[in-house]
């Protein structure tokens, strides 16, 4: 299928191209908060929303008058900031999303370039590893993976740790993988991020532990630190690099887990956490939070689209953990330490949570209308030590 995919590389500018970046990540975010003052205004004076075009003109007038020194970025990255804002306030108005806010120096920086289509030959090629943008020049680009196509836009950004990034979307074609006879479901959770109903386990990555010591001794320095000195920036951008190094190894495992279940399986199904209630519990909310279920089942069934693959969701109310997935009994209760147990009925011994995902995969496959048989019939486990 053809579809639109993004591509993020880091790059290392040269002191030349920091010096203008900074200029541009300057301008731009001014150009936003001017843009946002005025959108504001507007909107509580008369509830009216102004366009990207009519702010267009205004900023024309401003660069001609109060803010000469707007020139010295690149025009077209402020049109596409208006273009963004935008899109923002019409999230805003559809309920999508929260009101605009005013951007920070230290937060994420961004620019948006268009490449010019007429001359893109001159300023990309994925094959030489080219990407020329204006008043920058060439970037040195990280090629970490394969651009299929030619992009449109280019953002150009600079995250809290200090790191630069290119993020391209082009689209491209998809070709599914061989289709396969297969089911699977899906057990979440928290000490394993992923189990299968066929048995595996995927453990639960380290990186929270390996770097809980790190980040706290890191952010008790910056407690120390005098606000506004220069020796305390550093410690943040110090702090953040440890929260990016957490993250990229995060977005890392959780895409080998959802490649490895779309690779093997033909039909993927998972149970309709309702993850927003179950970040109601404090304790366990910061370990969902931790383990990004939400950003593995978006990953499974982005790339379900992509390769052919089927997603099927389960009723979340499913008692997925109460029920022997060999005779179908349903336990009266089956609290979160219980790992191992004994089906009262069959005598099968179930592991908690592959017996949880045969039961997703069950379900999954045969619909809700699959109830049991046995429901009337509860029982108490016995709890294997
Ligand atoms: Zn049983």
């Amino acid at each position: 299928m053809v579809t639109q995919r993004a591509y993020k590389f880091r790059f290392y500018p040269t002191p030349t191209q920091k010096r203008q970046l900074a200029i541009e990540f300057g301008h731009a975010r001014y150009v936003w908060n001017w843009a946002l003052e005025r959108r504001t205004k507007a909107y509580k004076a008369q509830g009216e929303s102004l366009n990207t075009i009519r702010l267009s003109r205004q900023l024309t007038v401003l660069k001609q008058t109060e803010c000469p020194w707007l020139s010295e970025a690149t025009a077209s990255c402020h049109t596409q900031k208006l273009r963004d804002q935008d899109r923002a306030f019409k999230n805003f108005f559809a309920g999508r999303g929260k009101y605009p806010r005013f951007k920070r120096r230290h937060q994420t920086q961004s620019v948006r370039y268009q490449l010019d289509q007429r001359h893109v030959a001159k300023n990309f090629n994925a094959e030489s590893k080219l990407l020329k943008l204006p008043k920058l020049g060439t970037l040195k680009l990280k090629w970490s993976q394969r651009m299929g196509g030619i992009p449109k836009m280019v953002t150009v950004s600079k995250d809290p740790a200090g790191r630069y990034f290119v993020s391209m979307a082009c689209e491209v074609e998809i070709a599914a993988l061989p289709a396969r006879k297969n089911a699977v479901g899906v057990d979440v959770g928290v000490k394993d991020v992923v189990v299968t109903s066929s048995g595996d386990k995927s453990g639960a990555p380290k990186y929270t532990y390996q770097y809980a010591r790190q980040l706290k001794k890191a952010q008790r320095r910056l407690s120390k630190k005098k606000k506004g000195s220069q020796r305390r920036r550093r410690q943040q951008q110090r702090v953040a690099r440890i929260h990016a190094r957490i993250a990229d190894s995060r977005r890392d495992f959780l895409n080998q887990q959802s490649s490895k279940l779309i690779n093997e399986n033909q039909v993927i199904c998972l149970e309709d956490l309702n993850i927003k209630g179950m970040l109601r519990n404090r304790r366990l909310s910061k370990a969902v939070a931790d383990c990004g279920l939400y950003e593995l089942r978006r990953q499974i069934e982005c790339k379900a689209k992509w390769y052919g693959r089927e997603v099927l969701i389960v009723d979340r109310w499913a008692p997925t953990s109460k029920r022997c997935s060999e005779c179908g009994t349903i336990q009266e209760s089956m609290p979160l330490k219980v790992r191992e147990w004994e089906c009262p009925d069959c005598g099968t011994e179930h592991d908690r949570d592959i017996n949880a995902a045969k039961n997703v995969l069950r379900w999954g496959t045969a619909g809700s209308a699959e109830t049991d048989k046995a429901r009337g019939a509860v029982k108490t486990p016995r709890a294997v030590a």
